[in-house]
């Protein structure tokens, strides 16, 4: 488990300030939910913080640790992408193994925890199978597969569930939240999605044009809205 810590984080690209200055601690083992419409920053957010991209200026921590300049294979996360992001020529268990691999891992030590992975994502029958041979709901799981191999402190989820229709959606968010459970690992979930945000969160952050409007549990949000933006967002209807 790690706390994820930002300290006075900025990001523009060119002359367009996206995220104008971010102070943000993000608790150990908590399951956090970035909210905000659509082109709000989430995304570049999590791409910092995972090392995809680099801040403009600021500072950031995980596990206290500061992870700057360090590769995001070295930051003891990882991350799961609205795209999956799997390699259409290589096997279920060949992507779900392909970091460990890149990283020398022990082959034995890699059988294990593919074995763990797919007892816990029931991808046992699916090891063989190649991406397209695989339902949305399938290939996510193997996208999930994919980070819980690598043990990491903290899961980094975009928008995970946007492909799915809203019955295997609503399936793979308690999938998720279960994982969080068993795992106890710190989850950093990014959503535009009003109800996944209230249903999966224990803590939420709400984002406009890359502030943090309010920081609280889902009841407090909605009980409470600091402003008429988060009052305007969590309250209204999907
Ligand atoms: P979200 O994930 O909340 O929808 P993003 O983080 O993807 O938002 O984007 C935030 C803003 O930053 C948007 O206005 C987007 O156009 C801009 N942006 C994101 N990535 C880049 C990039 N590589 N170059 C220029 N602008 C970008
Ligand atoms: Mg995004």
């Amino acid at each position: 488990m790690a706390d994820v810590t930002l300290n006075k984080l900025t990001k523009s690209f060119g002359p367009v300030e996206v995220i104008p200055e971010l102070d943000l601690t993000i608790p150990s083992g908590s399951f956090t939910v970035l909210v905000g419409p659509s082109g709000c920053g989430k995304s570049t957010l999590l791409r910092m913080i995972a090392g995809l991209d680099d801040p403009t200026t600021g500072g950031m921590k995980i596990d206290g640790d500061n992870v700057l300049g360090k590769q995001p294979s070295d930051r003891g996360i990882a991350m799961v992408f609205q795209s999956y992001a799997l390699y259409p020529h290589m096997s279920v268990r060949e992507n779900i193994s392909f970091g460990l691999r890149l990283a020398k891992t022990d082959p034995a030590e890699i059988d294990a925890r593919v074995e763990e992975a797919s007892k816990i994502l029931q991808l046992d029958p699916l090891l063989d199978r190649k991406p397209k041979q695989l339902s949305g709901g399938q290939r996510q799981r193997v996208a999930i597969g994919r980070a819980i191999v690598r043990h990491p402190k903290v899961f980094l989820f975009d928008e995970p569930l946007s492909n799915l229709d809203a019955a295997l959606r609503g399936q793979m968010r308690v999938e998720i939240m279960e994982l969080h459970k068993r795992l106890k690992a710190t989850m950093i979930y990014v959503t535009h999605d009003q109800v996944e945000a209230m249903t999966m969160a224990d803590r939420i952050v709400v984002l406009n044009k890359g502030n943090i409007e309010q920081v609280g549990a889902p009841l407090e949000l909605y009980d409470t809205p600091q402003t008429p933006f988060v009052a305007g967002f969590i309250g209204s209807p999907k």
